[in-house]
Formats: structure tokens, C-alpha cells, sequence
């Protein structure tokens, strides 16, 4: 009897990380022979846009600052005549996966080179997968000529990220490393990466939210989630990620905000069928992975609920029935009155554990 062969792949991608790293944002551009840069920028990171444009002085060729959360197909059709007006050759983001995704977006349409600037931890700037919207659908492809081709991790650049952004952000990152610990296309290098980012993760965050403006922790949280955002890149996602992109892409909801509610409701409800990957994860830990995650939700400050976030309850259902029709690989096989019943949980906001 033959063995399930096991597939890992990596894409080329060159990283910088440290203190004061966005300031080799003009080398890099010089690396990749481009003269024309598109800065993309959100306006949180409008003093870092300042500076970085400042530096390459001629070779920014333009600036756009609206990117929206989901990558909606209609802001990248605005990006993109800024790109054909100003003959842009290359473009950098600054900003969370909004800037980047656009970036992406952009590339994707042109073929331009990316340079990736991350300012939360959500990880895009790592993964060859791009989500868009339109019409209230989204849409994910996977392409490796989609990821960045250079990242610079400055932790520098995530001391302004607000207590609640940086937890949600952190759940964000989090997901990732645990999807990939129960993924079907987990490799030994996904379950390596995973593990230390669940560990890294919940070590550095309580520290972080503790001491928001210490570098030194902001740079161990930041270097987890670049770990948690390559088990994005590298291992298939299950149940949580699904339903992150479904409900995300049909009400336009808070991604990060999204993540952190969910995620202990998938956990708990995936734990009988993943055991190996609890195994891990409450080795990682020290304690119970579910209660651990539950916890970082309750103590949240923001909305906590699918209610809170306005989904209507009369949705939940159709939402169960588009997710069961074509789930994505999941530890746990479901019906629609499974998911409907774990929506019905985060509507009202039952966290288990
Ligand atoms: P975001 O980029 O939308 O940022 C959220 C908010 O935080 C924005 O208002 C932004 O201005 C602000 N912000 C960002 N960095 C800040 C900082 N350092 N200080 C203060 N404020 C800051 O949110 P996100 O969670 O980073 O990204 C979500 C988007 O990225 C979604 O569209 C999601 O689908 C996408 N995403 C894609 C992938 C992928 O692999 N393709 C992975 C993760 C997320």
C-alpha cells in the first residue's frame, strides 16, 4: 500500500528584518532596476510613506493612499489608472494586508515587482494568494508570481498598532499556524513553522499588549507571524479560514476582529478530529489550546459577536449552506447544521471553553 506523499514548496522571496529596516527600502528598489514607484499607503502609515518618499526622492513616481479592506476590484481599477499615468515600474506597500493586497492586485494586472511593508500581522506579504471583492463575493486565487518578491520587517512600524488591533492582528497570525497544524497539506517544515509561531505568538503578545511601545517585543511578535504567514502561504486552510473569507467578503467585516471571534469556535469544534495537531499545540502552549484562545477573544474590548459586527441572523443559514456546499479541506467533516449551529454560537457570542 502506497503512503500519501507529502509536497512542500517553497517561493523565492527576499526578507529583511530589524529596527529601522523600512530605510532600505530605496536599495531594494535599486536591487529590482526600477525607477518608477507606486507607493501604496494607508493612512495610518502616512509619516513611514513620508519618509520612505522622501528617500527615494526621483524614482517615486506616484502615490496612492485609499487602499480598502478585501481588495474591492473597483479600488484597484482607481490604483491602476494612477499606475498608467505616472508609468509606475514597481510598486511598495506600506500598511496592513489592505495595502499589500492591493499591491498585489496592482502587480498581478502589470507584472510590476512588489516590495511588501507589513505594519500589522496578518502575513500577506508572505503568500501567493490574493482575495478580492466585488459585487459582495470574494474571490481567492493562488499564484506565485502574486507574492512579493521582497519583504521588510520593521517592528518599528507596528508601535502605533492600537491594544485591540494588535491582539486581533496576533488571532489573525494565530490562525494561520493553526490551520496548518490540521491542513492535509501540512508538511514537516508547516508543522515546524506552525509550532513555533503558536509558541512565539502567545509569548510575545502578552508582553506586547503589556508594553505596546517595546520594540524587542513588537519584533519577536512581528517575526511569529511572519512564521504563521508562510504556514498561510505553504499549507492549505480548513474551516476557519473559510469562513473568514465568506463572511468577510459578503458584509465587509473588520478581517482581524473577524479571526479573533472566530477562531476558538473552529478550534473547539475541530479538536475531536485533530488530535495530532492539539498535541502540538498544547505542548506549545503549556495548557489547554481552546480555553488559551477563548480567553485572548473574551478579553477583547472591541465587538465580539457576528451581532456586534451587524451579520443578520436570518443570514447565518444561507452562510452555512455556501460554506457545507464546497468546504475546503477541514479536519472535521461538516454539515450545514454544524456550521449553522457554530454560527448560531458566534452570533451570540458563546465562546467556548
Ligand atoms: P488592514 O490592512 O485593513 O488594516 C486595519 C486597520 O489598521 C486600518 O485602518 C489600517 O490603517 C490600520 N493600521 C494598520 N497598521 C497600523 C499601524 N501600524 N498602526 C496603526 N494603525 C494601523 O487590516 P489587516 O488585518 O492587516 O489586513 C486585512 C486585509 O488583508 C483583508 O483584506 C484580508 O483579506 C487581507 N489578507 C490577505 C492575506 C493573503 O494572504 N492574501 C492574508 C491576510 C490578510
Amino acid at each position: 500500500m502506497s503512503t500519501p506523499i507529502t509536497i512542500h514548496e517553497t517561493i523565492a522571496s527576499r526578507v529583511l528584518t530589524g529596527r529601522g529596516a523600512v530605510d532600505h527600502v530605496p536599495e531594494e528598489v535599486e536591487r529590482l532596476r526600477a525607477g518608477r514607484v507606486l507607493l501604496v499607503a494607508t493612512p495610518s502609515a502616512k509619516a513611514t510613506a513620508d519618509r520612505v518618499a522622501h528617500a527615494l526622492g526621483a524614482r517615486l513616481a506616484a502615490r496612492f493612499d485609499r487602499p480598502a479592506a478585501h481588495t474591492p476590484v473597483a479600488v484597484t481599477d482607481e490604483a491602476m489608472t494612477v499606475v498608467e499615468a505616472a508609468a509606475a515600474d514597481c510598486v511598495v506597500a506600506i500598511g496592513g494586508g489592505s495595502a499589500i493586497g492591493l499591491a498585489k492586485a496592482v502587480s498581478a494586472r502589470t507584472g510590476m515587482p512588489q516590495i511588501a511593508v507589513p505594519t500589522t500581522y496578518a502575513g500577506s506579504e508572505v503568500t501567493p494568494v490574493l482575495g478580492e471583492t466585488e459585487d459582495g463575493v470574494k474571490t481567492t486565487r493562488r499564484d506565485p508570481a502574486l507574492m512579493p518578491g521582497t519583504v521588510v520587517y520593521d517592528p518599528d512600524l507596528t508601535l502605533t498598532l492600537p491594544p485591540g488591533l494588535t491582539r486581533t492582528s496576533a488571532v489573525n497570525a494565530l490562525a494561520h499556524a493553526v490551520e496548518a497544524l490540521w491542513s492535509p497539506t501540512a508538511s514537516p517544515i508547516t508543522d515546524a513553522l506552525a509550532t513555533e509561531a503558536v509558541d512565539g505568538i502567545l509569548s510575545a503578545l502578552p508582553a506586547v499588549l503589556d508594553n505596546p511601545g517595546d520594540p524587542e517585543a513588537r519584533g519577536r511578535l512581528q517575526t511569529a507571524a511572519w512564521l504563521a504567514g508562510i504556514c498561510l502561504a505553504q499549507a492549505r486552510m480548513g474551516l476557519h479560514h473559510q469562513l473568514a473569507h465568506v463572511l468577510g467578503g459578503a458584509f465587509d467585516l473588520p478581517h482581524a476582529e473577524l479571526h479573533t471571534l472566530l477562531l476558538a469556535h473552529i478550534m473547539a469544534f475541530n479538536r475531536p478530529a485533530a488530535p495530532e495537531a492539539f498535541a502540538r499545540m498544547t505542548r506549545a502552549i503549556g495548557g489547554d489550546p481552546v480555553a488559551a484562545v477563548s480567553e485572548l477573544a473574551r478579553a477583547y474590548g472591541g465587538k465580539t459577536t457576528l451581532a456586534d459586527l451587524g451579520v443578520p441572523a436570518d443570514e447565518l443559514r444561507t452562510i452555512a449552506e455556501r460554506v457545507a456546499a464546497a468546504p475546503y479541506p477541514n479536519p472535521r467533516p461538516l454539515t450545514v447544521d454544524d456550521v449553522a449551529a457554530l454560527l448560531d454560537d458566534a452570533w451570540h457570542g458563546r465562546i467556548p471553553g
